[in-house]
């Protein structure tokens, strides 16, 4: 890459190594004509399948809304939010893991339903309930005579 400070074409790397949990790669570039030193970070590009909604509309994957609805259901409860974070990191593992360019609103529901059945039961009831359509109430009620057993 370019230098940053003189705009010189060639830079050389000094230093290469692996940070954070292995997920980034930092460099220590210098450049061959100023001598100029800056570090550059490096990051694989994952990209998120986009949201396809019961009404077809198409949307991009949106974290902060995914973040809102699992914190709406867990409001109140007694789980911390590393853990809400551990599992929303989760499911952009299983979303970017299916490979698809596009991926159904409910999919991404069910991973949610997943997640938030293991941190919490009530949230998990809460998410379900307004989550689950009325074709599915039978099932529901199914779910939670299971989780009072
Ligand atoms: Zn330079």
């Amino acid at each position: 890459m370019h230098c940053p400070f003189c705009g010189a074409v060639d830079t050389k790397v000094i230093d290469s190594r692996l940070v954070g949990d292995g997920s980034q790669v930092r460099r220590r570039r210098q450049c061959l004509v100023c001598h100029e030193r800056f570090t550059t970070f490096e990051v694989a590009e994952l990209v998120m399948p986009r949201v396809v909604k019961s009404d077809e509309i198409r949307e991009p994957f949106d974290e902060e809304k995914l973040r809102r609805g699992m914190l709406k259901a867990l409001e109140k409860r007694p789980v911390s939010s590393d853990d809400v974070e551990a599992a929303i990191s989760h499911i952009k593992s299983q979303l970017r893991a299916t490979g698809e360019r596009e991926i159904p609103s409910k999919e991404i529901g069910n991973f949610v339903m997943e997640q938030l059945k293991k941190l919490d039961k009530v949230a998990y009831i809460r998410f379900a309930s307004v989550y689950r359509s009325f074709e599915d109430i039978r099932d529901f009620g199914e779910e939670i005579a299971k989780l009072q057993d």
